[in-house]
């Protein structure tokens, strides 16, 4: 059950609230700021402080914690990308970084292979770069990459989904570091998500990438926030493109519509110590018995296949696949989902982009919910 005031600021606006069963997702709100966070936060009120040192102190912090050079707080993963490119393009020169996003006289080129373009890829064209695809679907070989850099790359950039299966027919980190830093080029790396098992938070940059960006609304955040990680060259080209230059600089660079506050820095150092010092054991079997409570009511219902989902890398572990099969329940899972989301109260969960069945995840379900959401689904096929 939810409690008696769950969504009531919602309601009372005349908004609608609604449980999210998907998961972290932004356009649900995704993630909800943990208590260390809030209290971080809080504290941060009680003083002003210029926030290009803030930044710079944050920053080190989080480099320290990490064991990776240099660190940034931005505005979320997006912003690091965006911001990234910006410093592969303009570097430190300000009056390049007062140019863009007119990209004349610099290296604009942010090179991606083709089967590994992917829905933030756009972030990375935000600065004025261009995206340019090389290998093709059916995959991409070291020549692709050699012959693809050129005077006009700006760096090469990899997407990291660990908890997904590798897929074979793209060249891996490896050999993109080694390629793209032979010919003197920067590798940039999206593992906006990877920061479970520990070693992966923050390996990319630890094995040669000049660049990564992660989510910090993945790990207790403010679902507004994110960082980067990075060489101490690349991470204070990105603080001069950041916003706090725009202001205590007075250079006017792309990052100044990225904004965040005082608050924020100070949480996303909360969640990242947090999250370094957390008994993920406890977390992982947290995540696990609320899976197991939505598979419940669903095991041997005529028409349904529920299993757990058992991965745990990355940043949100476990949850629970379920398909119907529409000769038997009379409806497909596309119309389970609408079903549930038409619900009282409205469940949103959704089919799944890798497989058709429906991806539950109890990342955003609060307490008590994950045995409405099984009990709703079990309602829907048997209702
Ligand atoms: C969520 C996500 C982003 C965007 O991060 P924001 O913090 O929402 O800007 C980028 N890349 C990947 C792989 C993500 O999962």
């Amino acid at each position: 059950m939810t409690s008696a005031d769950w969504g009531s600021i919602y309601k009372k606006m005349g908004a609608k609230p609604v449980i999210n069963a998907t998961g972290s997702v932004t356009l649900l709100g995704g993630s909800t700021p943990v208590a260390e966070v809030k209290a971080a936060m809080d504290a941060a009120d009680s003083a002003y402080i210029p926030l290009i040192e803030l930044e710079q102190v944050a920053g080190d912090q989080i480099a320290e914690m990490l064991g990776v050079p240099a660190a940034y707080i931005t505005s979320g993963a997006g912003s690091a990308l965006t911001l990234a490119t910006a410093a592969f393009m303009a570097g430190a020169d300000d009056d390049k970084i007062q140019q863009l996003p007119d990209t004349t006289g610099m290296p604009n080129e942010i090179l991606i292979q083709k089967r590994q373009r992917y829905w933030y890829d756009r972030c990375l064209e935000l600065a004025g770069a261009k995206l340019v695809e090389y290998g093709d679907e059916n995959g991409t070989t070291e020549d692709d990459l050699r012959n693809a850099i050129s005077d006009k790359t700006a760096a090469v950039h990899q997407v990291i989904y660990e908890q997904k299966p590798t897929d074979p027919n793209v060249l891996t980190l490896e050999q993109v570091i080694d390629i793209t830093h032979a010919a003197g080029k920067p590798v940039s790396v999206d593992a906006a998500g990877q920061i479970y098992p520990l070693e992966n938070f923050g390996k990319y940059v630890k094995m040669g990438a000049d660049f990564q960006c992660i989510a910090a609304k993945y790990m207790g955040a403010p679902h507004s926030t994110g960082f980067a990680l990075g060489t101490k060259e690349v991470i204070d080209a990105i603080g001069r493109h950041s916003f706090v230059g725009y202001e205590g600089r007075r250079i006017r660079g792309v990052g100044r519509p990225h904004k965040i506050d005082r608050q924020e820095i100070m949480g996303v150092v909360a969640a990242v110590r947090r999250w370094m010092t957390l008994n993920h054991e406890d977390r992982l079997s947290s995540a696990e018995a609320q899976s197991q409570s939505i598979l419940k009511p669903l095991v041997g219902l005529p028409g349904v296949t529920a299993e757990l989902n058992t991965n745990i890398k990355g940043h949100q572990p476990f949850g629970v696949f379920v398909s119907v099969d529409p000769d038997v329940v009379g409806f497909t899972n596309e119309d389970l989902v609408t079903k549930l989301r038409d619900g009282e109260p409205s469940i949103w969960t959704r089919v799944s982009l890798d497989a058709p069945v429906l991806e539950i995840h109890v990342f955003g379900l609060g307490d008590g919910q994950a045995e409405l959401v099984g009990n709703a689904i079990a309602d829907a096929v048997t209702g």
